[in-house]
C-alpha cells in the first residue's frame, strides 16, 4: 500500500466539484475548529473561504508560533548542473532546450562551496536536472562528501531514485529531500511531461516514501503551481502530506509552493496563480496540518516574501542562483528559471531579523545521524 493506492480512492472532478460547491455557511463552519477534515481542508480551499483570509491568517500565525516560534529556516541552493533527458514543457532545463549544458566537475563544486561558504548558511540544497547518467548516485555522492565538510544539512532535489540509493546518500550525509510531483492530475500529467524517465507518474509520486523509508528525515514535496486548478491541487498535496506524516511520524514534511516563473522555451502555464491563491493556499495548509513546513523560495518578490513571514511559513532560500556555477563564476546563461527576490543572502538574512524572527542557519548536524 503506498500513496498510489490512497490517490486512487479519490476523483479529481469529484474533490473539484466539492470544493465549488462550498459557500461562506460552510467556511463559517469549519474556521473555528481545531482539528480539520479532510472536507473542512477542501471547504478552505474552496473560492467562498476568499472572504476568510483574515481570521485564517490570525490563526494561521497563532499555530505557527506555537509550533516553530519565531524562526524562518533558510537555504541556499547550488546547482550542479543543467542537464536534463526530461521534456518538461514548462522548464528551462527541458531536453530540447539549446544552451550551453554543463556538469560542474568537483573542483567547481568546490569553488561554488567557497563563496556559498560565507554566506554563513549552513543548509545546503543541491540541485541538478535530471540526467541519471551525468548526474550518476556517485557523482552525487562525491559531491554530497565535499559539501557536508562544511555545511551540516544537505538538500538533494534530483531525479526521484530508488530506495538503496537514496540510502546510499543518506549514509554519506544527505539528510532531506525535495521533491514536487508537479501536478497531482494524470491527464495534465502526461499534457506537461512529454519525455524521459519523469513520464512515469507513479515512480515520481512514491519517491518521498521511498527517501523516508531510506531513513531521511526532511521530505518536500509540491504542486508546480499553475498547471492545474491550483484548489485541487493543494487539496492532493495535503493529502500526500497528511498521508506521509502519518505513515512516516518519525520524518518532518514540508510543503512548497513553486508559482510557474519565466524560462527558457516561455511556456505560458494555462492557469494565472495570484498572491492571493497563494496565501489562502498556505493558510489551509497550515490550519489543516499543523506540524507541516512550509517552504517558499526566491521565486516569489522581494515584497511577497516579506509578508509571507508573518503567515505560517517557515523555511525561506535566500541569495538564490539557479544556474550551475552561478556563484563562483557569475555566469548567467542556463538558468532554470528567473529569481524573483534578488537580495543577497546577507540581505535577507537581515531583513527577517528585523522583523523581529529569528534567521536559522543551522539546526541540525549530520552527526546526529552517526550518533542513534
Ligand atoms: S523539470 Fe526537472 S526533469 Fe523536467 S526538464 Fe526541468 S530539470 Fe528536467
Amino acid at each position: 500500500m503506498s500513496f498510489y493506492d490512497e490517490i486512487g480512492k479519490f476523483n479529481w472532478s469529484e474533490v473539484k466539484e466539492f470544493i465549488y460547491s462550498r459557500n461562506e455557511s460552510d467556511v463559517l463552519n469549519v474556521i473555528n475548529k481545531n482539528t480539520l477534515s479532510l472536507e473542512d481542508f477542501a471547504t478552505l480551499l474552496s473560492p467562498a473561504a476568499e472572504s476568510f483570509l483574515e481570521p485564517m491568517a490570525k490563526e494561521a500565525h497563532r499555530i505557527t508560533l506555537q509550533r516553530f516560534g519565531k524562526t524562518i529556516k533558510i537555504y541556499i541552493p547550488m546547482y550542479v548542473s543543467n542537464e536534463c533527458v526530461n521534456s518538461c514543457v514548462y522548464c528551462g532545463f527541458n531536453v530540447h532546450n539549446k544552451f550551453n549544458r554543463k556538469t560542474l566537475t568537483l573542483d567547481e563544486v568546490k569553488r561554488e562551496l567557497e563563496v556559498i561558504k560565507k554566506t554563513g548558511i549552513k543548509h545546503i540544497l543541491i540541485c541538478s536536472g535530471e540526467h541519471p547518467k551525468k548526474v550518476s548516485v556517485d557523482y552525487l555522492n562525491e559531491v554530497v562528501k565535499l559539501v557536508r565538510r562544511d555545511f551540516s544539512s544537505i538538500i538533494i532535489e534530483v531525479q526521484p531514485l530508488d530506495e538503496n540509493e537514496y540510502r546510499v546518500l543518506y549514509n554519506s550525509g544527505v539528510d532531506s529531500l525535495a521533491l514536487y510531483q508537479e501536478t497531482y492530475n494524470t491527464d495534465t500529467y502526461k499534457e506537461v511531461h512529454l519525455g524521459g524517465k519523469k513520464t512515469d507518474y507513479r515512480y515520481r509520486l512514491e519517491a518521498p516514501e521511498r527517501a523516508a523509508a531510506a531513513g531521511l528525515r526532511t521530505i518536500g514535496i509540491g504542486a508546480l503551481m499553475g498547471l492545474d486548478d491550483f484548489r485541487v491541487e493543494e487539496f492532493f498535496v495535503g493529502l500526500h502530506a497528511r498521508y506521509l506524516m502519518r505513515k512516516f511520524w518519525k520524518t518532518h514534511v514540508t510543503v512548497s509552493f513553486p508559482r510557474i516563473r519565466d524560462a527558457e522555451g516561455h511556456f505560458k502555464p494555462k492557469y494565472l496563480i495570484n498572491d492571493k491563491n497563494l496565501v489562502q493556499s498556505m493558510l489551509a495548509l497550515r490550519l489543516f496540518l499543523h506540524d507541516v513546513g512550509l517552504v517558499i523560495s526566491t521565486r516569489e518578490p522581494a515584497e511577497l516574501r516579506d509578508k509571507l513571514i508573518y503567515l505560517g511559513v517557515t523555511q525561506m532560500s535566500a541569495g538564490s542562483k539557479t544556474n550551475p556555477g552561478g556563484y563562483a563564476a557569475g555566469e548567467e546563461e542556463g538558468k532554470q528559471f528567473e529569481v524573483e527576490d534578488r537580495r543577497s543572502a546577507q540581505e535577507f538574512i537581515e531583513s527577517v531579523r528585523k522583523k523581529g524572527f529569528d534567521p536559522v542557519l543551522k539546526d541540525w548536524d549530520s552527526s546526529f545521524i552517526n550518533a542513534v
